[in-house]
């Protein structure tokens, strides 16, 4: 497994979340890079959202991902003597045997990956997946056309797919664990504060500590709505837990790349 706490305590400049050209970033990986540098970074990673078996705009097609390598071999010819550069992708988590664990992920030469969830079974057709992540005006439609309203079983649903990619395993990172959040409180005020909501997050904390994955804890919303995943309230579980963690912007502009980062920083230094 990738050794990101061995590299983490060399510097607070990096950024192991990067989206570009390859999926819905908006700017091209070079400049990124560029950025990067300017910045100080001395590690970048590259996450593309995976190739995935539903229909989804934003993922990368199976067809560009040798291009996609090209291309970071081509930024560390380059840029190599003057930063880190990591081949990995945002793996998307969709159901049982397709997520980071099948055999096309595993095959991939990738340094390392994040696993994700973004996608949930429609309420009424377990194979339909749906989209929850995102803005949360296609959030609010797709509560009526594909959930029924029914906000916890769609929270309930996130929470069981995040437990299950964590026991298939197969990846590096635990991306945005408790990311629905955001959508849901915004769909229910306060949905995050009740006590079965708390519950869900604490027991896949205990279930990603127990299968001693690295924790992410993504800052990409921290400036626009003043959270981080996993919320600020549970920084203190990370403590508790003693759970290896990496501070990511999941940039997807090069002047985002260190958006929320040191603010992340500060306030897990002072637990
Ligand atoms: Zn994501
Ligand atoms: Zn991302």
């Amino acid at each position: 497994m990738f050794d990101f706490q061995r590299i983490t305590h060399e510097t607070d400049l990096y950024n192991f979340h990067t989206h570009t050209q390859f999926c819905d970033g908006h700017a091209a990986m070079e400049e990124f890079v560029t950025e990067a540098i300017e910045l100080g970074f001395s590690h970048l990673g590259f996450t593309p959202h995976s190739p995935i078996s539903v229909e989804s705009p934003v993922n990368m097609s199976r067809d560009d991902v040798t291009a996609y390598f090209a291309e970071v071999d081509r930024l560390r010819d380059l840029y190599g003597n003057r930063i880190r550069l990591y081949t990995s992708m945002e793996v998307d988590y969709v159901r049982k045997g397709d997520g980071p664990a099948s055999d096309y992920f595993q095959q991939l030469p990738l340094d390392y990956t994040i696993g994700s969830v973004h996608f949930i079974p429609a309420i009424n057709d377990p194979n339909e997946m749906v989209d929850i992540d995102g803005k949360f005006q296609d959030f609010k439609v797709r509560m009526a056309k594909y959930f029924d309203g029914d906000i916890e079983y769609v929270v309930r649903t996130f929470f069981s797919q995040m437990t299950s990619m964590v026991e298939e395993g197969g990846f590096d990172i635990v991306g945005h664990m408790d990311k629905i959040g955001y959508n849901a409180s915004q769909y229910q005020e306060d949905i995050d504060n009740e006590p079965w909501y708390d519950k869900l997050v604490v027991d896949l904390f205990e279930c990603v500590m127990d299968y001693h994955f690295t924790i992410e804890v993504n800052t990409k919303a921290w400036l626009q709505r003043n959270r981080f995943y996993p919320n600020l309230k549970y920084f203190d579980l990370l403590k508790r837990y003693n759970a290896p963690v990496v501070v990511n912007s999941d940039a997807h502009y090069p002047t985002l790349i260190n958006n929320g980062r040191l603010e992340a920083i500060k306030l897990l230094n002072a637990l």
